[in-house]
C-alpha cells in the first residue's frame, strides 16, 4: 500500500516510473505476470488526482469488484477520501450505472431489473416450451450461449435472423429457430424492463452509437480512461472504450496475452493487435522485472508459455530469491488427494508459522473443491470457496432479491414467477400461466393484472392474488416514500411471511438458511451506513448486488484468515505465499470439453500459466491416479502440464528417491508416472494410518476377491469398514458393508474398490 504518498514514485522500477508518469495520449503495457501493471494503474491515478485531475473525469475499468475495491482502497490511502469518486468498477458495474442514468434513452426507466444467469435461462425455458420445441435440441443453456455470443459481438436479434453466423453444428432450420427465440428473449426482457449481463454492454454499445449527444457528453466527461487484464476484453467492450476515449485520447490499457483466458466468452488478443492500429500514436512500454515470485516459479511459468505458438514477445525475470522447487504430490484417488494437500498446508503452516490466508487451493472446476473441504474440516482448516454456491445464488437469497427487485420493478416476471407463491399461498402454475394469457390477450404487463385482477377473473383464486397484490402495494409505498434500502428489505423480509417460514423450519438446514437472510439483511444494513455509498435507495442497493461476481463473496464474520480456494478463472490477477494447483490429470486438465483444437490448448496453457504465477514463495502441484465419476472410478493419466514444466524447477531429489523406494509397485507407464512424490512425513497417516504406507494400486475391482463376512476392508471413498452380509445370487455379487464414517453400503463388486485389510 502506499503509505507515504509522497515517495511512491521511489518504489516503482525505472519503466514503471515512466508508465506512471507518462503524459497525454494513448499507452499501452503489455507485460507478464507479476511485473506490476496494476500497481502501475493504481500509481497512476494517485499521481493524476494528486496533480489536480478531478476524480470524477476518471474511469477505470477492472475485471472483479474486489480488485476495484482494492485498487480504491490504495488509492485513498495515498489521496484520501477523493479517490471515492473515481469512475472505477467492471465493465458491468461502470456501464450499468451509465445505462441507469441514461435508461429513457432506450425506452427502459432507471430501475430496470438485471437479469443474471438463471433468470434468463428460466426466461428461455419458458419460450422454448410456449414455441412447443423440443427442449433436448433446444436446450436454454445451449440458446443462451448462442445468444450471449451474438450479443457479444454486437449481433442483434434481427441482424441474427437476417444475416445468421453459420455455426458448423446447426443446420439452417435450427438457426431460424434460434433467430426467433433469441428475438422473443429480447422482447420479453426489454417488456420486463429488465436487462440480461450481456445487454449491459449490448445496450451501452447501442446507446453510444443512436445517440451521438450521449456518447458527447461522457467523452468529453472522462480525461482519462484506463483498463486492467486488457486481454480480457471481447469486442464490445473494446468498442466501448475506445469510443469514450476518441476525445481525449488518454487511455492506457494494461494487459498480458499469456494471461487470456476468456477466448471462450469472446475475449479476443486482437484487441491487443487492434489497439495499436487503432491509437498508432501509442506509446508502450515494457515492463519485465516480476515482484511477485522466486525465481524457479517464474522461470518454471516461463517454461511452459514458451510452448505456445501464439504470444507476443516478451521477457520476464526476476530478482527474487531462487526460492523452494516446485513439489509434486501424487495421490492415489481424489480423496487422498485431499487429505495430502490439507497436510500438507497443515504441516507447512506449522513450520512456517504462516496464516490460513497464505494460501490457496486452485482448481480447473468447481466441483473438484469437494474432497478439500472435507479434509481441510477434518484438520480443523477453516477455508472459503468462492464460486460454487455463491451466496447470492443460494435458493432464499434470491427469493429475498426477487421480492425486493419486483418492489422497485413491476414488469420484472423472472421476480414475479420466483415469489407470487412463496410462501405458499394457493396460486398455482395454471393460475400464474391463465395471469400471463390475460395480460398477453389485452397487451398489458403482467402487473396490471395481478393489480386489478377482479376485471379479468373470479373464483377462489382471486383472493390470494388481491392479498398478493395489495403486499406489493404497500412496498411500493415505502419506496415512494423514500425509506431507505435496509428499512424497506427488514420489513419486507417480515411482512412477506419469508423470514417467520424459515424461522418455522427448524432443520439445520432451515436455520442456516434463516442466518442467511439475516446475513443479507446485514450487509444491506452496511450498505447503507457505508459513506462510500451515497445513494441509498433499494435500488441502488439492488443495482451493487446483481453485478456482483464470484470473486466478491463476502467474508464471513470478517473473518479474513482462511485458505482460498477456487477456480484458476477467478485467481486471475491475484496473489497469494503458497499456491496449490491441484487435479493435474488428463481430460480434467486440460479439460477434455474445452479440448478440441491447438488454440484450445493454447488457452488451456494460458490458465496453467495464470494459476503457476499466482504464488508467490511456494507452489505445490497435486493429481490423482484415480477420482470418482458418476459413482464409478475412474483412473487418470497424468496431465500432460507437468510434464511441460521444465524438471529443474520440480522437486527431483525428493521424487527419484521415492520412485526408488517404491520399485515394489507395478512399472510405470510414462514418464509423468514418474513423478511420484509423497512427502517424507507421510502424512496420509494421520487420517487412515492403514492406508498411509500402502500403493492405492491395491485397490483392485474386488470380486477377484473370495470375500466374506466379517471381512474388514477399506473402500476408497467410504473408508473402513466391515462385510456385514454378502449376495452372491446371480451374476452380480453384492456386499453390504458396515463402514465406520458413512454407515452401511451394498455395493457392486464387478465395480467397488475394496481391499481387505
Ligand atoms: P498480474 O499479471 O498477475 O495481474 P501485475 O503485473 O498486475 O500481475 P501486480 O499485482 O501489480 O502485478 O504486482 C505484483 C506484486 O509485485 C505486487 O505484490 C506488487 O505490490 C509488487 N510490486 C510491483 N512492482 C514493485 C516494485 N517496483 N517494487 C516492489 N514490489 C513491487
Ligand atoms: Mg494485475
Amino acid at each position: 500500500t502506499i503509505s507515504n504518498h509522497k515517495d511512491y514514485l521511489s518504489t516503482l522500477n525505472e519503466p514503471q516510473r515512466a508508465a506512471v508518469l507518462h503524459g497525454e495520449g494513448p499507452l499501452m503495457i503489455i507485460a507478464g505476470a507479476g511485473s506490476g501493471k496494476t500497481r502501475v494503474l493504481t500509481y497512476r491515478i494517485a499521481h493524476l488526482i494528486e496533480n489536480g485531475v478531478d476524480p470524477f473525469r476518471i474511469l477505470s475499468l477492472t475485471f472483479t469488484n474486489k480488485a476495484s475495491g482494492e485498487m480504491r482502497h490504495r488509492i485513498e490511502a495515498a489521496v484520501g477520501t477523493e479517490a471515492r469518486n473515481i469512475w472505477m468498477g467492471t465493465f458491468h458495474s461502470v456501464f450499468a450505472k451509465i445505462l441507469r442514468i441514461e435508461a429513457r434513452y432506450l425506452g427502459y426507466t432507471s430501475d430496470f431489473s438485471i437479469y443474471d444467469t438463471d433468470d434468463s435461462k428460466s426466461l428461455l425455458r419458458s419460450i422454448i416450451k410456449e414455441f412447443n420445441l423440443d427442449d433436448k435440441t433446444y436446450k436454454a443453456n445451449v440458446v443462451f450461449n448462442r445468444i450471449s455470443g451474438a450479443k457479444n459481438r454486437l449481433i442483434s436479434a434481427d441482424d441474427y435472423i437476417n444475416n445468421p453466423v453459420i455455426q458448423a453444428d446447426d443446420d439452417a432450420a435450427k438457426m431460424k429457430e434460434i433467430g426467433r427465440l433469441y428475438k422473443t428473449y429480447a422482447t420479453r426482457c426489454f417488456q420486463a424492463n429488465a436487462m440480461d449481463f450481456d445487454d449491459l454492454l449490448f445496450n451501452t454499445n447501442i446507446l453510444f452509437r443512436d445517440f451521438p449527444d450521449v456518447l458527447y457528453k461522457y467523452q468529453h466527461k472522462f480525461k482519462h480512461v484506463m483498463v486492467d487484464e486488457f486481454q480480457d476484453t471481447n469486442v464490445s467492450q473494446y468498442l466501448i472504450t475506445r469510443k469514450l476515449s476518441a476525445v481525449h485520447r488518454n487511455i492506457v490499457v494494461v494487459g498480458d496475452d499469456a494471461q487470456s483466458i476468456y477466448a471462450f466468452r469472446g475475449a479476443n488478443i486482437e484487441n491487443i493487435l487492434n489497439f495499436e492500429k487503432d491509437f498508432p500514436d501509442v506509446k508502450t512500454i515494457k515492463l519485465e522485472q516480476n515482484y511477485r515470485s522466486t525465481s524457479n516459479i517464474v522461470n518454471a511459468a516461463n517454461s511452459v508459455i514458451a510452448r505456445n505458438k501464439a504470444q507476443l514477445e516478451k521477457t520476464t525475470f526476476t530478482q527474487n530469491e531462487e526460492g523452494a522447487l516446485i513439489d509434486v504430490i501424487k495421490a492415489g484417488s481424489d480423496n487422498e488427494e485431499g487429505r495430502l494437500v490439507a497436510t500438507a498446508i497443515f504441516e507447512e503452516k506449522m513450520q512456517k508459522a504462516l496464516r490460513n490466508e497464505n494460501f490457496a487451493i486452485l482448481y480447473r472446476t468447481n466441483a473438484q473443491s469437494r474432497s478439500f473441504e472435507e479434509a481441510l474440516r477434518k484438520l480443523g482448516i477453516k477455508y472459503r470457496i468462492i464460486g460454487g454456491q455463491s451466496f447470492y445464488q443460494r435458493k432464499e437469497i434470491k427469493d429475498l432479491l426477487a421480492y425486493l427487485r419486483f418492489t422497485v420493478n413491476q414488469r420484472d416476471e423472472e421476480a414475479f414467477k420466483r415469489i407470487i407463491n412463496l410462501p405458499k399461498r394457493g396460486i398455482g402454475d395454471t393460475t400464474v400461466a391463465k395471469i400471463a394469457v390475460a395480460a398477453s390477450e389485452n397487451n398489458l404487463p403482467i402487473w396490471e393484472v395481478v393489480a386489478n385482477i377482479g376485471q379479468y377473473a373470479s373464483g377462489r383464486t382471486i383472493a390470494p392474488i388481491e392479498q398478493f397484490a395489495t403486499l406489493i402495494k404497500s412496498f411500493k409505498i415505502q419506496v415512494e416514500e423514500g425509506k431507505d434500502a435496509y428499512k424497506i428489505s427488514a420489513h419486507i423480509a417480515k411482512t412477506s411471511g419469508i423470514l417467520r417460514e424459515l424461522y418455522e423450519d427448524k432443520t439445520v438446514e432451515g436455520l442456516s438458511r434463516y442466518e442467511n437472510v439475516q446475513e443479507l439483511l446485514n450487509g444491506i444494513k452496511e450498505f447503507v451506513d457505508s459513506e462510500a455509498n451515497e445513494d441509498k435507495t433499494l435500488s441502488a442497493f439492488l443495482q451493487s448486488v446483481s453485478l456482483l461476481t464470484n470473486a466478491d463473496e463476502p467474508d464471513d464474520n470478517n473473518d479474513h484468515d482462511r485458505v482460498t480456494m477456487m477456480t484458476i478463472h477467478s485467481a486471475k490477477g491475484l496473489e497469494f505465499r503458497n499456491v496449490f494447483i491441484v487435479g493435474l490429470e488428463e481430460d480434467l486438465f486440460p479439460s477434455q470439453m474445452m479440448l478440441e483444437n491447438r488454440q484450445d490448448l493454447e488457452e488451456e496453457r494460458r490458465l496453467f500459466y495464470v494459476a503457476i504465477t499466482r504464488a508467490e514463495k511456494k507452489l505445490s502441484f497435486s493429481y490423482a491416479e484415480s477420482r470418482y465419476q458418476w459413482g464409478r472410478i475412474k483412473m487418470c493419466e497424468p496431465s500432460r502440464f507437468l510434464l511441460e514444466v521444465d524438471n529443474r524447477f520440480l522437486n527431483v531429489s525428493k521424487m527419484v528417491q521415492n520412485a526408488l523406494e517404491r520399485d515394489t509397485t507395478p512399472p510405470v507407464t510414462s514418464f509423468a508416472r514418474n513423478l511420484i512424490q509423497r512427502k517424507p512425513s507421510e502424512p496420509a497417516r494421520a487420517v487412515s494410518p492403514q492406508s498411509a504406507h500402502t500403493p492405492s494400486t491395491d485397490f483392485v475391482p474386488s470380486d477377484t476377491f473370495d470375500l466374506a463376512e466379517g471381512d474388514k476392508v477399506e473402500h476408497l471413498k467410504f473408508g473402513f469398514g466391515e462385510v456385514v452380509k454378502m449376495d452372491v445370487n446371480g451374476t452380480d455379487r453384492k456386499a453390504t458393508v458396515k463402514f465406520n464414517l458413512v454407515g452401511e453400503k451394498t455395493l457392486l463388486l464387478s465395480f467397488a474398490k475394496l481391499r481387505i485389510l
